[in-house]
């Protein structure tokens, strides 16, 4: 009895619940079907210069694009693939796509292009990861220098023993690092001195409101600061504009990556952007 009315109140209190667990097993059964049926697609936002304004890499995003569900963010399919394990092989499939990508891109005279792919908590445990990507790399023939491993500071600091362990197999590699969101977490500068990367990306909630909010403008310069300083180089997240572009290049960051410059793309638009690229070079 009293179980019973104990259930009734919670329903009664939470009517949504049981929408939101129907909404997550429907999203589930249907991303399990996405990759086989050629649901998943990249786009891919620039990242550019804040010295020249040259496109000097690119991040590879997720879309997923349902018949009836329409166009899932990523915000809200990340987290069901990351919990049902379905990261690990739509993460193999972003790694090789992206690769091949490249590939794609290069034979068609478009040059070499430096790709970025977001690595999750769970394909950062998974022990074929790292084979599973060099792999990719030698299939697409490419240097591993121009494939770059995107992983939360919040990812990072989960599990430091391990995630050293991984980065430095991974930098042996030749695959370049970087640490996503940076500033949201809770690293230390004695941390980061212990992970072997290469890059730390800005988080955009600092980067919204610069110029203007002191405190975000304090953090950003001292992050760019701290980072120089262990030889990192500073991409800014979220970047929308000029005002934003201008605070970050003088505070002497490296790159930007935002809708100021252009917001992701498929990938037959960027090589239009390449082919621009390619024609300022001469
Ligand atoms: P993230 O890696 O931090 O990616 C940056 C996000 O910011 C992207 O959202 C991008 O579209 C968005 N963005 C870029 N410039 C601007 C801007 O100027 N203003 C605003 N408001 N937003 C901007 P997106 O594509 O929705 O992806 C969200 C997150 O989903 C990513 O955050 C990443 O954590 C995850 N994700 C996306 N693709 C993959 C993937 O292939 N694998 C994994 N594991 N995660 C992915
Ligand atoms: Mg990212
Ligand atoms: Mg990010
Ligand atoms: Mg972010």
């Amino acid at each position: 009895q009293a179980k019973g009315k104990g259930k009734n109140t919670f329903e009664r209190f939470h009517p949504d619940l049981n929408q939101r667990a129907q909404k997550r097993m429907t999203l589930e059964t249907n991303l399990r079907k996405a990759l086989d049926r050629g649901e998943l697609t990249l786009h891919y936002q620039p990242q550019v210069s804040l010295r020249d304004g040259r496109l000097v890499g690119l991040e590879a995003l997720l879309r997923w694009r349902h018949p009836e569900l329409g166009l899932v963010s990523p915000a809200e399919f990340i987290p069901v693939a990351e919990e049902s394990g379905l990261i690990v092989p739509i993460g193999r499939w972003v790694v090789h796509t992206a690769c091949r990508q490249v590939a794609a891109w290069r034979d068609a005279g478009l040059g070499d292009v430096h790709v970025c792919v977001n690595l999750s908590p769970r394909q950062a445990r998974d022990p074929h990861m790292l084979h599973d990507t060099v792999m990719a790399l030698r299939e697409a023939g490419m240097r591993p220098q121009q494939l770059e491993l995107e992983i939360t500071e919040t990812v990072l600091m989960e599990n430091v023993h391990a995630n050293v362990e991984l980065l430095h197999r991974l930098q042996r590699e030749g695959i370049r690092l970087s640490i996503d969101d940076f500033g949201t977490g809770y690293s230390s500068m004695a941390y980061l001195k212990r992970f072997p990367i290469d890059q730390v990306k800005i988080d955009r909630t600092f980067v919204r409101d610069i110029p203007g909010d002191g405190d975000d403008e304090a953090i950003t310069t001292a992050i760019i600061a701290m980072a120089h300083s262990l030889g990192l180089t500073v991409v800014a997240e979220g970047v929308e504009t000029e005002a934003q572009l201008r605070f970050l290049r003088e505070a002497g960051c490296d790159t930007m990556q935002g809708y100021y410059f252009a917001e992701p793309r498929p990938a037959d638009a960027i090589a239009v952007l390449l082919r621009e690229r390619l024609a300022e070079r001469e």
